[in-house]
C-alpha cells in the first residue's frame, strides 16, 4: 500500500498545479523497464517525456557520469571552463544541420534553450517579433508560454504574457489544414498584426510533440525558409522533443532539404541528466555580447559527460536505424488494429515518433475518453503510454530506442489487446 500512502502525502505536500499522471511511485529503472515501490513492473513507453532515447541508466551513460563525479561536479562554466563543454559543442556543431560554421551554447532545460534562442535571434536581427504555431509547445516559462499555441492547461491564469508573439496555423492533413492554408495564415499576420520586417524569428517544431505528433510537410518547411529569406527572418527549429535519433535521424531537420538558422535541443541530449542547447549559425550565435548568455548550472559537467556518452551510444548502437525499424513495426501494428477498430482516425509517424489518433465513431469527433481507455487498458497489463494532442485524443509512443526486441514485441501484444478492447 506504499503507493496509496505516497499519494496522500503528495497531495498534502505538493501543489495540484504540478499534475501527476501515474498513481505509482518509481523505485528503480533499467533500459525500458520501471519498477514501482510495490514491486510492480512497467514497460516504459513514456521515457520521461522523450528523454530516454538511450534508455534508463544506459551503462555507458552511468559510467561517464560516475567518472565525472570523481573529478568535479560544478565550477560554473562561465567562471572556470572545462574541456568537455567545448568538445561537446564541437561534436554538435559537426552534426547539427546548420548551413556554414556552427556554434553551440548549453543550458539546462528545454524552455531555457528556447528562451535563449529568442534572445539570440532578437540580438542578431534587432527586431522584436516572433511567430509560432497553434498546437505548438515550447515550455512553461513566460516567453515560452507566450510561444506555446495551447491555452489549457499551460496558460490558464498566468497572463499577461510577453508581447510581439503571433500564432500561425500549422498544417494538419487530418483536419484539412494544407500548407497553403498555413502560409496564408502567416500572410494574414503580416497584414493584420506585424510588419514582416519587425519579425526576428519563426519558431516551429519539425514534428509537433505535445500538439499531437504532427509532421511538418516538406513543402511547408521549404516555404517557411523562402519566406524567412525574403524578409530577413530567422528560422528556429525547436528539436527539444524530436532530437537525438527519435525520428530516425539525429535531428528531425535532416529530413528536410532546407536548414534552420538555430536549433534548440534538450531531453534525450543527456539521457536523463538536465541539459539543453542552442546550436546555430556562428554569426547569429555570436550576436549577444559576452555575459549575455549562460546560467549558473548551464552546461553542468555531469550532464555534459552524460551527453558525450549518449552521442557515442546513438552511433555505436545505430539508434537512428533502430528508430526507423521499430517505428515501422509499430505503424504496422497500428494499421492492423485500424482495420477492425472504427475509433482509430489516423496513424502517423516520422521514424519512432509514432502517434495514433482516436475519434468517437458515433460523432466523428476527437475522443479524449477513448484515448484514456486505451491508456488505462494498456496500463492494466503494465504498459505505460502517453497521450498528447490539442484535443487529448492522441497516443504517442516514446519507448527507449534501446528497448530489447522481445520486450518491444511483448508491448505490441499489450497494445493490440488494448486497442481491440
Ligand atoms: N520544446 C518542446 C518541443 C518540448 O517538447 C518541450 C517539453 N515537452 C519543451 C520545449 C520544454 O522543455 P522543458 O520541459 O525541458 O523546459
Amino acid at each position: 500500500m506504499k503507493n496509496a500512502e505516497l499519494n496522500q502525502r503528495r497531495q498534502d505536500a505538493t501543489p495540484r498545479g504540478v499534475g501527476v499522471m501515474c498513481g505509482f511511485y518509481a523505485e528503480r529503472a533499467e533500459n525500458a523497464t520501471l519498477w514501482d515501490v510495490e514491486g510492480k513492473e512497467v514497460i516504459d513507453f513514456a521515457s520521461g517525456i522523450a528523454v530516454l532515447n538511450t534508455g534508463h541508466r544506459h551503462p555507458k551513460v552511468i559510467a561517464a557520469i560516475e567518472k565525472q563525479l570523481q573529478a568535479f561536479t560544478h565550477t560554473a562554466y562561465q567562471i572556470v571552463p572545462y574541456e568537455s563543454y567545448v568538445s561537446l559543442a564541437e561534436r554538435i556543431n559537426q552534426r547539427a544541420p546548420i548551413a556554414g560554421p556552427c556554434k553551440t551554447a548549453f543550458f539546462t532545460t528545454g524552455a531555457e534553450a528556447v528562451e535563449n534562442a529568442v534572445k539570440i535571434a532578437r540580438a542578431y536581427t534587432g527586431r522584436p517579433g516572433l511567430i509560432t504555431f497553434g498546437g505548438g509547445f515550447h515550455g512553461r516559462t513566460y516567453m515560452t508560454m507566450a510561444l506555446t499555441g495551447k491555452v489549457a492547461p499551460y496558460k490558464l491564469g498566468f497572463g499577461p504574457f510577453p508581447g510581439s508573439v503571433f500564432h500561425g496555423q500549422y498544417p494538419n492533413a487530418l483536419y484539412g489544414v494544407t500548407t497553403e492554408d498555413a502560409m496564408n495564415s502567416l500572410d494574414r499576420l503580416f497584414k493584420a498584426d506585424i510588419d514582416p520586417k519587425q519579425v526576428a524569428a519563426i519558431v516551429l517544431e519539425p514534428v509537433q510533440g505535445e500538439g499531437g505528433f504532427n509532421v511538418a510537410p516538406a513543402e511547408f518547411m521549404q516555404a517557411l525558409r523562402t519566406l524567412c529569406d525574403q524578409h530577413g527572418i530567422l528560422l528556429i527549429a525547436d528539436e527539444v522533443q524530436t532530437g537525438f535519433a527519435r525520428t530516425g535521424k539525429l535531428f528531425a531537420m535532416e529530413h528536410y532539404s532546407v536548414k534552420p538558422d538555430l536549433i534548440t535541443m534538450a531531453k534525450s541530449l543527456a539521457g536523463g541528466m538536465p541539459l539543453s542547447a542552442v546550436a546555430g549559425r556562428a554569426e547569429v550565435m555570436d550576436a549577444p555580447a559576452p555575459g549575455g548568455l549562460g546560467g549558473t548550472y548551464a552546461g553542468n559537467p555531469l550532464a555534459v559527460a552524460a551527453a558525450h556518452a549518449v552521442l557515442d551510444v546513438i552511433e555505436e548502437e545505430q539508434l537512428c536505424q533502430r528508430a526507423q525499424r521499430l517505428g515501422q513495426h509499430l505503424v504496422e501494428v497500428l494499421q492492423q488494429a485500424r482495420k477492425t477498430s472504427p475509433t482509430i482516425a489516423d496513424v502517423r509517424a516520422q521514424g519512432s515518433m509514432v502517434a495514433v489518433e482516436f475519434n468517437d465513431p458515433a460523432t466523428g469527433k476527437p475522443s479524449a475518453d477513448i484515448t484514456r481507455q486505451v491508456q488505462q487498458k494498456a496500463m492494466e497489463e503494465g504498459l505505460l503510454l502517453l497521450s498528447c494532442g490539442v484535443n487529448g485524443n492522441v497516443i504517442r509512443f516514446l519507448y527507449p530506442l534501446t528497448i530489447p526486441d522481445d520486450q518491444f514485441t511483448k508491448a505490441m501484444g499489450i497494445l493490440s489487446r488494448a486497442l481491440a478492447h
